[in-house]
């Protein structure tokens, strides 16, 4: 017998009843940043792993154990985690943020070899936003209002809490680190493997943990928000207070410090209940340090990612239904002419009705037959070209989604009628 192939775990086809909701979902992203003027970056899905490895920082889940890395003749290569560090390597490559601003998104997949669980996938994907040479609060509340007004297109802003807090700057987390992991080492019997290595390596990813037992030692761990000094404070009252004067309300979660490493300042999560322990649909902040990290000339930058995935299973447990049908129109013919004839005004309705989704009876079968499979189409209207209609020239028009009669239109009127019925 033939050996049966099946999709890899952790990676999901996208049939054909789903991919109606995925393209309205990236329709809407995309007519949302272009609402705000941003341009599409497409970077290879392959990067030398050392972009990865300095920009995302060694001491992470993504780089410590989520990364597909594999050799080619001597390089190592990995399949891209996230999009980030592609779109600094590429703006740095070619220059096009040098000095200047840039408002971009890009999406696509992203890989990750984690435990598959709902919501967690080992190829998901992303779409994201970058802005480069902008370092103020305005920025930042600009990204958010972005994000809030995607929600609010699909009717979900109130299952999604923003959750918000700043990172301040690098002195100002160097400071903290002493504080943190002196009151670590207090408590170190009670951490976690991961806790008690990343106390020593990346302190702040401790804040991190997913682990119930550390995270209660952690409430009573010295605050972040102690060691700010006056520019980080404005900057994080101000982006507060551009988001109150629009309605925006947040949490702010001093715990929020994000998987990867190069954030400072303003740091966001788009949480919700609605998906379990894989609540967080969108995440981003302001990582002023990393292009110049990765070897561009300093320039403050500040992005966001939404998860795909997440987003759509969002969506679905809210039993969102605003997805277009594939098929408008199904046409029907029987008889030898009639078929011929039925390709040529298909053709012509096509070309005279933009937009418009026609599908054509190409199994034969008498009109009982072909009715049956036009209903199934889950077209709104059948078009109907027999002998008689033929004869008469004219073609029938049958609104499939309530009792009625068949309407003759005289062919050469058929496509001012379905402009009309469609509203086209
Ligand atoms: P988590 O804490 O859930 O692991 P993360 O902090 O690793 O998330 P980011 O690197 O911030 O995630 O990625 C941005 C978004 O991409 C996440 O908020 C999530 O919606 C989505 N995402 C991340 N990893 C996965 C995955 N393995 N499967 C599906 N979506 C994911
Ligand atoms: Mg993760």
């Amino acid at each position: 017998m033939a050996v049966k192939f099946q999709t890899v775990a952790g990676m999901k086809d996208i049939l054909p009843e789903e991919s109606p909701l995925w393209q309205k979902v990236e329709q809407v992203l995309r007519d949302t940043v272009s609402s705000y003027g941003y341009s599409e970056v497409r970077m290879p899905v392959v990067e030398s792993t050392g972009l990865f490895v300095r920009s995302i920082g060694e001491v992470t889940d993504v780089v410590e154990k989520e990364m597909y890395t594999f050799d080619d003749n001597g390089d190592s290569l990995s399949l891209r985690p996230e999009g980030t560090a592609g779109c600094v390597r590429a703006c740095i490559e070619h220059g096009i943020i040098h000095n200047q601003e840039r408002r971009l998104w890009y999406t696509g997949p992203m890989f990750r070899h984690e435990r598959p669980q709902k919501g967690r996938y080992r190829e998901f994907h992303q779409f994201g936003v970058e802005v480069f040479g902008i370092g103020t609060a305005e920025m930042d509340a600009e990204i958010i209002l972005l994000t809030a007004r995607i929600w609010k297109k699909f009717g979900i802003s109130d299952r999604l809490t923003l959750e918000l807090n700043s990172l301040g700057s690098s002195e100002e987390r160097a400071e903290y680190r002493k504080a943190l992991v002196a009151y670590l080492q207090e408590h170190q019997d009670a951490l976690d493997e991961d806790s008690k290595r990343r106390m020593h390596t990346n302190p702040l990813r401790v804040l991190d943990t997913k682990n119930e037992d550390v995270k209660k030692i952690l409430e009573n761990a010295p605050k972040l928000s102690d060691c700010f000094g006056p520019e980080t404070k404005e900057h994080f009252d101000r982006l507060k207070s551009i988001l109150d004067a629009n309605g925006i309300s947040y949490r702010i979660n001093e715990r929020l410090v994000r998987g990867l490493d190069y954030y400072n300042r303003t740091v966001f999560e788009w949480v919700t209940d609605a998906l379990g322990a894989q609540g967080t649909v969108c995440g981003g902040g302001r990582y002023d340090g990393l292009v110049e990290q990765l070897g561009g000339n300093p320039s403050p930058a500040v992005g966001f990612a939404i998860g795909l995935e997440r987003f759509v299973l969002l969506l679905q447990a809210m039993g969102y239904q605003d997805v277009d049908s594939p098929v408008d129109v199904f046409f029907c013919a029987q008889g030898d002419e009639a078929v011929k004839r039925s390709f040529v005004i298909a053709e012509n309705l096509r070309s005279e009705i933009p937009g418009l989704k026609l599908m054509l009876n190409c199994s034969g079968g008498n009109f009982k037959k072909q009715f049956k499979r036009a209903d199934k189409s889950a077209a709104a209207y059948a078009l109907v070209l027999g002998e008689s209609e033929l004869e008469a020239g004219v073609v029938g028009i049958k609104n499939l989604r309530q009792e009625s009669e068949q309407n003759n239109v005289a062919i050469s009127e058929i496509a001012a009628e379905l402009k009309k019925l469609l509203g086209a």
